[in-house]
Formats: C-alpha cells, sequence, structure tokens
C-alpha cells in the first residue's frame, strides 16, 4: 500500500503520525463538553459534529453524543469498516465533499485530549520472552520459564480504575517494601515503566462462551501504547502468593488515540517459531502480531531534552493479542465493549531494545548515566516518561502518537510509617 493523499496537506508529509491511512480515534474538547474526533495530519475531524450534521451513515441512535467510542464500538466490526471507508471518501485529496467536512476540522494544537473510551476491565499479560526471562534472571537468578509460559498467555486482572491518559502526572505510590525482621511502609524506591500495546475489545462475548482466536481477532477494534507503570520493590514483596496487586494498580498510561486494527493489517507478522507446540486452541490461522517500532525516552525535570532509553519492535512478543483474547475468555470470562489488555512489556535479545528500568539498569546495580550527569536506577521525581511508536509503510507511517507521564512525590502521610 502506499500513502493515501488527503486534501489536509499536513496529512500527506512523509513523516506525519496521522495519514489518511491511518485515521485514529480520540476525545477531544476545546473549553466545552467531549467530543469524538478522528486525527488527520495535524487536524481533527469533529465525527461528534458529522453525526449532528448528517454526514455519516445514521445509526438506530447517535453513537458520538456521549464523549467517548464505546458505543461505537458496539456496532460491531461492519460499522467500523463502512465508517472508516466514508472518512477516507471524503478526506482524500480532490473529494468532492471537502467544502462540508472543512468546518468540523479543528486543529490539535487547540484542543485537550481524554482518555479515548470509557475502560470497562484492564487485563495485563506477561507475553514478551525475554522480558519474562530478564525478569526470572533479575529476581530469582534464572533465566528458565515459568513451567506454564510456552503454553498460555499469561496475565493478571488489573484496574480498570486507576488507567489514565498521556499526560496525567502519576503520584509516586506508597506502600509496603520488604526488609530484614518486618516491611517498612514508604514511598517506592524501584518505580518503574513498562512498554507495552494496549489492545481494545470492541464488541463483546457472553458468559460462559470461549472465543476461538479468530473470533477473538475480529472482536479487536484498536490498539494504543501502554506503560504499565511498576512499583518493582512492592512488587517484590507482594507478587506471591497471587501475582501483582498495589505495586501494578496505582497507575497506567495509555496513548490519546486508538489506532484502528484495520491500519495495521498491512504490517502482520508470524509470531517467533514454537518451541513448545501450543493447544489447538491457541492455534491462529493469520500472522498475529504487528511490526511496530517502539521507543521510550526519558526527560528529567529540567533537562533540555529526552534521552532514548530503549528502542524495539512489537514483534519481539511471542504472544498476539487475538490468543490472549481467546485464552482470556477461554474458561468462559465474558468480555465486555471497551475491555482493555496489555500486551505485556515488549523487550528484545539486546540490551538498548529492553522495556523497562528493571532490565535496562538490572534491578538497579547498573544505573544508566543521562547525558546532564545525572544517573537513574529507577524514575525519580519530576522525571518525564514517554513511549512513541509506528509502523512504517512505504512512503507513510502509521504513528501511535505518545504516551507520556510525569512522576510527582508521594503523598505526605505523616505518622503512617509506625
Ligand atoms: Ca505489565
Amino acid at each position: 500500500m502506499a500513502l493515501l493523499k488527503s486534501w489536509v496537506a499536513s496529512a500527506n508529509e512523509a513523516q506525519a503520525e496521522f495519514p489518511l491511512n491511518n485515521l485514529p480515534y480520540g476525545v477531544f474538547s476545546r473549553g466545552g463538553g467531549r467530543r469524538c474526533g478522528v486525527a488527520i495530519g495535524d487536524m481533527i475531524v469533529d465525527v461528534t459534529r458529522a453525526e449532528e450534521a448528517g454526514l455519516l451513515a445514521p445509526a438506530a441512535q447517535p453513537v458520538f453524543a456521549g464523549g467517548a467510542w464505546n458505543g461505537f464500538m458496539a456496532l460491531g466490526p461492519g460499522a467500523w469498516m463502512s465508517f472508516r471507508a466514508r472518512l477516507q471518501q471524503a478526506l482524500a485529496l480532490g473529494a468532492d465533499e471537502r467544502a462540508a467536512w472543512e468546518p468540523l476540522l479543528v486543529a490539535q494544537r487547540d484542543v485537550a485530549l481524554h482518555l479515548p473510551f470509557n475502560i470497562t476491565e484492564f487485563t495485563d499479560f506477561y507475553a514478551g520472552r525475554h522480558h519474562a526471562q530478564n525478569m526470572g534472571e533479575i529476581l530469582r537468578r534464572s533465566r528458565t520459564l515459568p513451567a506454564n509460559w510456552l503454553h498460555m498467555p499469561a496475565g493478571y486482572n488489573g484496574r480498570a480504575s486507576s488507567v489514565v491518559v498521556s499526560g496525567t502526572p502519576i503520584r509516586r505510590p506508597l506502600g509496603q517494601v520488604k526488609q530484614a525482621g518486618a516491611p517498612r511502609f514508604t514511598p517506592s524506591e524501584k518505580l518503574d515503566f513498562e512498554l507495552e500495546l494496549g489492545a481494545i475489545v470492541g464488541t463483546p462475548s457472553q458468559l460462559g462462551h470461549p472465543v476461538s482466536v479468530a473470533q477473538a481477532d475480529a472482536m479487536i477494534f484498536g490498539f494504543v501504547l501502554l506503560n504499565d507503570w511498576s512499583a518493582r520493590d512492592m512488587q517484590a514483596w507482594e507478587y506471591q502468593p497471587l501475582g501483582p496487586f498495589q505495586g501494578k494498580a496505582f497507575a497506567t498510561s495509555i496513548s490519546p488515540w486508538i489506532i484502528p486494527k484495520a491500519a495495521l493489517e498491512g504490517f502482520r507478522v508470524a509470531p517467533p517459531s514454537r518451541e513448545a507446540p501450543l493447544l489447538p486452541y491457541l492455534h491462529e490461522a493469520k500472522p498475529g502480531l504487528f511490526d511496530i517500532d517502539l521507543e521510550v525516552w526519558i526527560q528529567p525535570r529540567g533537562a533540555a531534552e529526552p534521552t532514548t532509553l530503549c528502542r524495539t519492535n512489537a514483534t519481539r512478543l511471542y504472544y498476539s493479542a487475538a490468543q490472549q483474547l481467546a485464552h482470556h475468555s477461554i474458561s468462559g470470562c465474558p468480555m465486555r465493549v471497551g475491555d482493555l489488555l496489555g500486551s505485556g512489556t515488549i523487550s528484545g535479545p539486546e540490551h538498548d531494545e529492553f522495556g523497562s528500568l528493571m532490565e535496562l539498569s538490572r534491578g538497579g546495580e547498573k544505573p544508566i548515566t543521562l547525558p546532564n550527569g545525572e544517573s537513574r536506577g529507577f524514575i525519580e521525581d519530576g522525571d518525564s516518561i514517554t513511549l512513541a511508536g509506528h509502523a512504517q509503510g512505504d512512503g507513510f507511517r502509521i504513528g501511535f502518537g505518545q504516551c507520556s507521564g510525569t512522576i510527582l512525590p508521594a503523598m505526605d502521610t505523616p505518622g503512617w510509617a509506625r
């Protein structure tokens, strides 16, 4: 596929994140209420207004009035495809309808972006093999994977309530950490990021009814960048016997634009070869990973510019989002419109491909030196962490935008430590 040209000139630039080939879904405001929008170049098409103006194929009831994409998602893949085709037609270079659509454009620099959908549930997986082996080495001095790892996508049920949009400040969490004798109450001293993709479930499944990998793939609406903020010291003390809890529950950041799965179809890649054969319910008929370049930057407060911490690719994952979703449903657990699935930390085999500071600094033992002379084993107050990504096509890219968060000092809680 080549660049699809638009009458929105900024969408046709080679480095443009949001060409006509992309058309990601977001929610914005400009003083007033929240509205649904689709990014094109450096502009946003106000689709809430397009619906009000009768420019879209009418649904049974308005789906864009609520300032979230859930209502539209629930219409299903047929509606997603026809909506996307409608916008690609209206925004194409030379389109007759330009005069009707141009008044709906809003400059991205003039708006605030919000969570693009109501997050009904959040599950986080552990599908990066290099990450799982690195964590085993750091935490247990063994690169041997857990016995189940090559057979199922491991995951845990997270908190939808603490998923925030890029730009939301992140408060350093308080909690228990291990210490000789008895645990200690403290602000986390090992605050970390995790580079992940988030898959968004657009259509539901029913209680007691597992879905196949092919059905799961059809249920996925799109993808975002996801930073699963982690307090490693709290995680290390609490994770046995039931897995992560407060060390992960305090915040998860996502990027503001949902990249349509349709925009990524041309970037599908087969997963790595299977060391252990998968059970038939996890077989996938079409390649389920996507070739997406990913990177992470850190910028301490006052630093002139960010420093790259890692660069890797989403093909480093071992399980696809469709396999994770199928596995999630296999017991009969129903999936809801607006379910968010974190991929698990994406790390490659080399040091500069590690998708967390835990791995980059080897648990804090080998801190990273930044250009301003400071060093980092973990994240300090005032640091900003930014995830970015794009799929590179022939003369165009499918950009994900950015997912950023700045760390605020922990709440002051005098007396709680005793
Ligand atoms: Ca994670």
